[in-house]
């Protein structure tokens, strides 16, 4: 029996909504209703130190404007920590994660240093034997050896991706043991949105494509803690004139509550969407309208 649809929005409080996360928010609902699936949202507020106090409500208010109405309570992440609790442990009684006490300097200074990817250090792999009497700082998980010839790479995650097409990226090579429980005592954000999305049975996830490069380690967690893969469809991003991930640092601005079908427009235009009606004079005329030109719009991706 196939799985009812149920899909998510999971916003960061970091700021109010901007047109980036509009984009999201609408893909993600438009699937959802395109598929007469659930769609949730989730406060993803467990990063203590990036939340702003009242930007959770302030997105709320304006997904209510919007005319975004989940078909569930909301979820917030920081009421779940023992839900990720319970995952590390298991995963430490399954022996895939290990206690590391590396500093990010000693990983920097390493001699793998050279193989540092865009921004994102790979770990070298100092405490996989034990932590050379140094005091435990944070949980990694191990990701499969890379063994280079043979078809069955297991450092190798493919997934097809229902708008970018057929993905893959060597977790060895490209990632490293990557951290679930940060040395700050935050909880990653790859754990808790491996839970969530299974402990809530997500079936569909829609979201923006600067999450594609998460998304094998993901899928990697995933198999770890025996939990299913979702389908995956990551839209293009919102990108600024300086051609920067539209975000609250890089100067976007948030949305005017008062005026909501012109971005809600703008925002189908960014996906693509031929509307029937470019002026829609109800949210409920848009909406109809946007469900059945993201229809169309999936048939003419190159996943197709
Ligand atoms: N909370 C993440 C963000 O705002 C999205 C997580 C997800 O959709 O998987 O970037």
């Amino acid at each position: 029996m196939p799985q009812r649809y149920r899909g998510r929005f999971a916003p960061s409080p970091t700021g109010p909504l901007h047109f980036g996360s509009l984009v999201s928010a609408l893909a993600s609902w438009l699937d959802a209703r395109a598929h007469g699936g659930a769609w949730l949202v989730r406060m993803e507020d467990i990063d203590g130190p990036r939340t702003v106090p009242g930007a959770a409500d302030a997105i709320f208010a304006t997904l209510g404007r919007f005319g975004f109405h989940a078909d569930e309570p909301p979820e917030w992440q920081s009421r779940r920590v023992d839900l990720y609790r319970a995952a590390l442990d298991r995963l430490i009684a399954s022996g895939h994660v290990y206690p590391c006490g590396c500093t990010r300097k000693e990983i920097a200074d390493s001699q793998l240093h050279a193989h540092r990817r865009n921004t994102t250090l790979i770990y070298p792999g100092t405490c996989r034997n034990g932590l050379h009497g140094k005091p435990a700082r944070a949980w990694r998980l191990r990701v499969p050896d890379d063994a280079r010839s043979g078809a069955g790479n297991p450092a190798l995650i493919r997934f097809d991706d229902r708008w970018q097409g057929p993905q893959q990226q060597n977790l060895a090579t490209e990632v490293g043991d990557f951290v679930l429980l940060r040395a700050d005592g935050q909880w990653a954000y790859q754990l808790a949105v491996v839970v969530d999305d299974a402990e809530q049975h997500i079936t569909h996830v829609v979201r923006g494509a600067d999450l594609l490069d998460s998304t094998a380690r993901q899928i990697w967690l995933q198999q770890c803690l025996g939990a299913p893969t979702p389908a995956y469809l990551h839209v293009p991003v919102v990108t600024n004139a300086q051609g920067e991930k539209l975000s609250k640092q890089t100067g976007a601005r948030a949305l005017d509550p008062a005026r909501p079908l012109e971005a809600l427009t703008a925002a189908a235009r960014h996906l693509g969407l031929a509307l029937h009606d470019p002026a829609p004079a109800t949210l409920e005329a848009f909406q109809a309208d946007a469900i059945d030109a993201w229809k169309r719009r999936l048939t003419q991706l190159p996943a197709a």
